[in-house]
């Protein structure tokens, strides 16, 4: 299948370019062609189905004209050696928890893909591919991770000094071999920026092969619409679908995650609404409430890893709609938390149910529970462990109350080693031809 970009200024490429690319040449977004919808009878009995088979029979609509069958079987299993288990909260509420993988976040999924989808392409290539990638907290560990000692590519890492919380930075500053951390003076959307100058300068790009692992790539978001499919397979098997309507909630900041879901249900997942849930980084929602899209600068909140000003995946959105605010709005309602509604939540959850969400997450379950009437049962991303931001929900919960897992533990232990520049194109561009000239 061939990827055309958002801004339809150069042909439709291939899978294999739109991959190593990540970025169309006109700064557009590749969206695949056409999105091929599973049959009824697919729905019907996916409950008999393990999350592996779902997650294949998904990858071949996308993937099968341009990975042999075998290849593709084998990516989509070793991507998903851990569960994303779905379980009750309260009453008709669901969580669906992505952070049983290695970086304990949901873009593990999406960045095991994407490394081994990347090696599957570049198997007889001879030069080493450079990925750059900027992170708001949780990419750069699940792309870094699944990365690491990945022959032939190296990773460049782009963080905001001083924005993420010490365990999230520790797990992609501490791995050394094929990884390198750069802390730039500045915010995420400036590591975003910087990347991105960085995929459009034509000699650099002539020099040397550079490409993303942000959730622009195909490789990255579209498995993680996996999960949509196997949570609705989960609750079936578990009767909760039965008459009721299906909402999920995402807690979104570059709206790859909430895409993947759009996609799932062009693909014919019975989704009724997709619940768009903001922290005060609230340019979707605006969008949903007045038809008005204003990017601006990010604001730092307690979900840090959805404090972006400019979601990227926002013009995949647009596109898959064809620019039409009522059909978007039809789909996607927003829900905005502020940090104190956040940690109330938290608090609340936890009191009544046991439960413990973490911040992001936490956006998610209030949406639902805003939104929900007793016809639907509502399931919500729960897109990391709360034990990454143990500073946080300790204060909100009091210590001791928030269980770290041993993976997180053995990074704590790790020496941290980092590169650090300014915000400023020119020196990173610098720093980075005399880094590649010399490896
Ligand atoms: C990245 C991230 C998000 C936001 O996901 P998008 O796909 O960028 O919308 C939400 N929660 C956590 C924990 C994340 O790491």
């Amino acid at each position: 299948m061939k990827y055309y970009s958002t801004n339809r200024q150069v042909p439709p490429v291939s899978l294999r370019t739109a991959v190593i690319k990540g970025l169309a040449a006109d700064n557009g977004l590749f969206m695949p062609m056409s999105v091929q919808p599973l049959g009824e009878g697919f729905f019907e009995g996916i409950q008999h189905f393990s999350f592996q088979e779902i997650a294949f029979a998904v990858a071949l609509r996308f993937f099968g004209d341009d990975i042999d069958r075998q290849h593709l079987h084998q990516i989509v299993n070793e991507t998903l050696s851990f569960d994303c288990p779905v379980v009750p909260v309260k009453d008709n509420i669901w969580s669906l928890e992505l952070f049983h993988g290695p970086t304990l976040a949901f873009k593990d999924v999406g960045a095991r893909f994407m490394a081994r989808m990347l090696r599957y392409f570049l198997k007889d290539n001879k030069s080493v591919v450079n990925v750059l990638v900027a992170t708001s907290g949780d990419t750069g560990s699940a792309v870094a991770n699944g990365f690491l000692g990945v022959e032939g590519i190296n990773v460049f890492v782009l963080y905001p000094r001083g924005k993420v919380s010490e365990i999230q930075e520790k797990q992609f500053t501490t791995l050394g071999q094929n990884i390198t951390a750069i802390e730039v003076d500045g915010t995420f959307d400036d590591c975003q920026r910087l990347v991105k100058s960085a995929f459009l300068d034509h000699d650099l790009n002539k020099k040397f092969l550079l490409t993303s692992a942000n959730s622009i790539n195909v490789a990255r978001f579209l498995p993680q619409s996996f999960y949509y499919f196997n949570a609705y397979a989960r609750l079936k098997e578990r009767g909760e679908m039965k008459d009721k309507e299906l909402v999920f909630a995402v807690p979104s900041g570059n709206f790859g995650n909430l895409t993947a879901g759009l996609f799932a249900m062009e693909m014919g997942l019975p989704v009724s609404r997709f619940l768009a849930a903001n922290n005060e980084n609230d340019v979707v929602y605006e969008y949903l409430q007045t038809g008005e899209y204003h990017p601006r600068p990010s604001v730092e909140t307690l979900a840090n890893a959805m404090d972006v000003g400019t979601p990227s995946n926002f013009a995949r959105i647009l596109d898959l709609f064809g620019d039409s605010h009522v059909k978007i709005s039809s789909v996607m309602k927003g829900f905005r938390y502020s940090d104190d509604e956040i940690t109330e939540m938290i608090k609340k959850v936890f009191r009544d149910t046991g439960y413990l969400l973490d911040p992001h997450g936490a956006c998610g379950y209030a949406a639902l529970e805003e939104y929900l009437d007793e016809n639907q049962t509502g399931i919500f991303l729960e897109t990391a462990h709360p034990a990454k931001f143990t500073d946080t929900m300790e204060r909100i919960i009091g210590p001791g109350n928030v269980p770290m897992p041993d993976t997180l533990a053995k990074y704590l232990k790790g020496k941290r080693e980092v590169v650090g520049l300014s915000s400023d194109f020119w020196e990173f561009r610098q720093w980075l031809v005399n880094e590649l000239n010399n490896s």
